[in-house]
């Protein structure tokens, strides 16, 4: 296949994905945690025309955003299920006792020992109900199932910086504000909506000097709480093209490096020669000697292939400059982490939709182990692990 021709098979996967990504994903509905029980109607939709009421201090937008930053935070590791459970949980929890983390941050610390307690005592819960099947399903041992991100055993450590540091971000904002006589129901909401798009808001939620998250979040969760603000719970009051559906980057994680990996779309991007030089494949170290994959190490890193087409660069010239607002001339090469958005311009589909159809495929076909589903997922056409190299399902894991 010559480059023109593999770019358009990758666009033509990227809509596939897209597609089912928009038919086969339900809003996962906040209305069983208690804070949000009056947010959502009978039926489990958010009442949007709702979301500036005011919730205590706060508008309603301001407290589910709130959430969504811790969520996107916690929103990792080897069973997401797992993790969703053990954030309800505990915010439920906390909740009767009126630790009212969201709208009131600062007693998360004020009662941590209450914090710390409640998080102990829920994930030996869920441990008890899911190692098993988890270990089934990952060929993995029970007694591995640990949701503390990082795989460690201290619960304090993780209690601080993973729930504490968000929740550190509204209390600081509302300081601020304090401090400079102004006042505002929606602090973090305007924090958030003041960054030029949602893809520098993401990295922003990082690094910004003063209210950055640092450490305590990655490059994967600042993008996948632009896609829960923008796409999936649609709370965002900015409706421009740089707070639309393309303004910011895919969510790269393992489960989609996995599928986008086996089924040829980083291949049709850049050699693997390339990637082994970038260490996103790193020989031999991964479980059982395999070659790993370390999506993570994409960010940044560029396509000299399909940066001398000139039709893949005149989609790529507006989204650097209208959506991603990274740019403010044409580029001369695109970055992988980015070909997505331009593969979705014009097109009815959004970051949301192909990050939603690749979580559907990596959690119910594509098993990172030598036996995916390949004979039910939806994709088989498209792959290239399935139709004629399967080398790529067999030598590496993610
Ligand atoms: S066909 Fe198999 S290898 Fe390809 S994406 Fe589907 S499950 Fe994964």
């Amino acid at each position: 296949m010559n480059i023109k021709e593999r770019i358009e098979r990758s666009k033509q996967l990227i809509l596939a994905i897209s597609k089912i990504g928009r038919d086969k994903t339900t809003i996962p509905s906040l209305k069983d945690l208690f804070p949000f029980k009056h947010y959502f109607d009978n039926k489990g939709n958010l009442k949007r025309d709702e979301l500036n009421e005011i919730d205590g201090l706060w508008t309603r937008r301001e407290i589910l955003t709130r959430y969504l930053l811790v969520s996107a935070v916690l929103d990792q590791g080897p069973d997401l299920e797992g993790v969703r459970r053990l954030l309800k949980d505990v915010v439920n929890s906390l909740y009767e006792k009126e630790i009212r983390i969201f709208h009131k941050p600062i007693d998360f610390f004020k009662e941590l020992g209450i914090s710390i307690d409640e998080i102990l005592e829920k994930h030996a819960s869920i441990k008890n109900i899911r190692a098993d099947y988890w270990a089934k399903e990952n060929e993995s041992n029970p007694n591995k199932y640990n949701l503390f991100t990082d795989r460690t055993n201290q619960v304090l450590g993780y209690a601080v910086y993973r729930w504490g540091v968000p929740l550190c971000v509204p209390h600081l904002l509302e300081k601020d504000l304090k401090r400079n006589c102004k006042e505002s129901t929606e602090p973090l909401v305007e924090y958030i909506e003041s960054w030029d798009s949602s893809e520098t808001m993401s990295q922003q939620i990082k690094d910004n000097e003063r209210y950055g998250l640092g450490k305590a979040i990655g490059d994967k969760a600042g993008h996948l709480f632009a896609k829960f603000y923008i796409h999936t719970y649609r709370i965002g009051k900015r409706k421009d093209e740089a707070f639309g559906p393309l303004s910011y980057e895919l969510p790269f994680d393992s489960n989609a490096g996995r599928v986008l990996f086996r089924t040829g779309f980083l291949l049709d991007c850049a050699k693997l020669s390339d990637y082994e030089k970038w260490e996103v494949v790193q020989k031999g170290k991964g479980k059982g000697g395999k070659h790993y994959i370390r999506v993570t190490n994409i960010r940044g890193k560029k396509s000299d292939e399909l940066s001398s087409l000139k039709e893949v660069m005149d989609s790529y010239e507006p989204i650097c400059i209208k959506y991603l607002k990274v740019r403010i001339r044409r580029p001369s090469k695109i970055e992988i982490q980015q070909i997505p958005n331009t593969l979705l311009l014009d097109t009815k589909y959004g970051i949301g939709d192909l990050d939603d159809g690749l979580i559907n495929i990596g959690t119910k076909y594509c098993f990172n182990h030598n036996n995916p589903n390949c004979k039910e997922c939806p994709i088989k056409e498209f792959c290239l692990a399935y139709k004629k190299q399967k080398g790529l399902i067999k030598n590496y894991r993610t």
